[in-house]
């Protein structure tokens, strides 16, 4: 076990490699015996622990994907076909949401949550949490990943948890108010709507004592408009991190630089990066955009190998000022919420952001609305926008907010505004995509 409050110095790269192959043959060895899943899985393709003679050969495992794992649990409830162990060797059990269809259950035994409180912890400390820090979590805490193994990690780091969780913004303002310097832990849509909170309540947020955020459960905190208004408005920098519901809690983090996640679970998680479409491997270079895939390399209850997550990233560039090695990532968004238009892939967080950069003429919020589900749609994209009470000219806006996702994204939009607060809030995710089909119009 680290000591509480020291930094984890990353291995070299080779030793990475060595250590996550030693762990990556072991975990396969152990699904081929405890899995039926993996077990007829790797058969059926033909691949096997025996064929892993360097990590490159996990790419001829076949992809494991969401709705497999929704079916291998239906087959076999409550914790599916894929799992390893039955409920008696389980101590937690938390649900995958995912962006659509059902819940699914994700059963941790002892040493999973051991594994997920150091792999988290990980993250917390890139991000620069320390001992001496006050932790206020404003996110989930219940049967969501980013919840109790967050307690866990920033327990485990030996800085002081605030279990406050959604749904309270007063008691989270009180709390800042009383605790003095502290850091918020939120997604970055809560971190802005606390601040207007904040505001409505006639406090300025930069008083409240933030030393910085750290953000993660949506692209946001990436995205720089959006980042650079949760700055603005709690006067303190914001570092953000990445995660899957089925995989492990926080796997990547971003450091004080501010240039991006380096992956921070690289000793429990092995990722990669494919081609959305084809699958093919995409090599991590600068530039890079695609899907990130993951294989845990320690997991007792529901082993996962080469998970597609769905999470569509960008690699900003290789090694960083902190001398850690490796990518620098940026989550753009989810394959899922991807739209085409007129043969352009434009993601509804990248229009968000260019909506928050008229801030603060527009509150930020604004939504997708579709007439069908996509990701094809009819050109123009109807986008609603939130304007700020007292805009003047109403149609120069919607105008220029036009103008803008036509120039940076080559989209063409069709701008509503509408007036402010119209838009729900979630404390959690806020949805960027609202479906109205004709048929629900009344
Ligand atoms: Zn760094």
């Amino acid at each position: 076990m680290t000591a509480a409050g020291t930094v984890t110095v990353p291995a070299a790269a080779r030793d990475l490699a060595e250590l996550q192959l030693a762990k990556l043959r072991r975990q396969v060895v152990y699904l081929e015996e405890r899995s039926p899943f993996y077990r007829e899985k790797l058969a059926s393709a033909g691949v096997g622990s025996g064929d892993l003679d360097s990590l490159e050969a996990l790419a001829r495992f076949p992809f494991t994907t969401k709705q497999e794992i929704r079916d291998a649990q239906v087959a076999a409830p409550p914790l599916g076909r894929h799992a390893c162990v039955g409920l008696e060797d389980v101590v937690r059990l938390h649900a995958s949401t995912g962006t659509t269809g059902a819940p699914s259950w994700v059963g941790v035994t002892a040493r999973d949550a051991e594994v997920w409180t150091e792999l988290t912890a990980s993250s917390f400390r890139v991000q620069g949490i320390r001992r001496d820090d006050v932790v206020v979590h404003a996110a989930g805490l219940t049967l969501f990943v980013g919840g109790l193994p967050a307690r866990d990690a920033i327990e485990r780091i030996g800085a002081t948890f605030v279990p406050i969780g959604t749904g309270a913004s007063e008691k989270v303002l009180a709390a800042m108010q009383t605790l003095g310097r502290t850091v918020l832990h939120a997604t970055p849509s809560y971190a802005v709507y606390l601040a207007e909170v904040a505001r409505e309540r006639g406090l300025d947020p930069r008083t409240l004592g933030v030393r910085k955020l750290t953000v993660g459960g949506e692209p946001g905190g990436g995205e720089p408009s959006t980042r650079a208004r949760i700055e603005a408005d709690w006067g303190a920098p914001v570092t953000e991190g990445l995660g899957n519901a089925d995989v492990a809690p926080i796997i990547w983090g971003e450091c004080e630089h501010q240039q991006g996640m380096h992956l921070t679970g690289a000793e429990w998680v092995h990722a990669e990066l494919v081609d959305p479409e084809t699958g093919e491997a995409v090599p991590w270079e600068e530039g890079a955009e695609a899907e990130l895939v993951y294989t845990a390399l320690e997991r007792e209850c529901c082993g996962l190998l080469r998970f597609r997550t769905r999470d569509r990233v960008r690699v900003l560039g290789l090694g960083c000022a902190c001398g850690r090695p490796g990518p620098r990532i940026r989550c753009v968004g989810r394959t899922d919420d991807m739209l085409i238009v007129l043969g352009v892939n434009v993601f509804p967080s990248a229009i968000r952001d260019l909506v928050s950069e008229l801030h603060p003429q527009t509150t930020g919020a604004m939504q997708v609305v579709l007439r069908e589900p996509g990701p094809g749609v009819a050109p123009p994209l109807h986008v609603e926008v939130e304007r700020a009470d007292d805009v003047a000219d109403e149609a120069a806006l919607a105008a220029r907010l036009e103008e803008l996702v036509r120039g940076r994204l080559t989209v063409p939009v069709r701008v509503e505004l509408v007036p402010p607060g119209s838009i729900p809030r979630s404390q959690m995710k806020t949805a960027l995509v609202r479906l109205d089909a004709p048929e629900e119009e009344r």
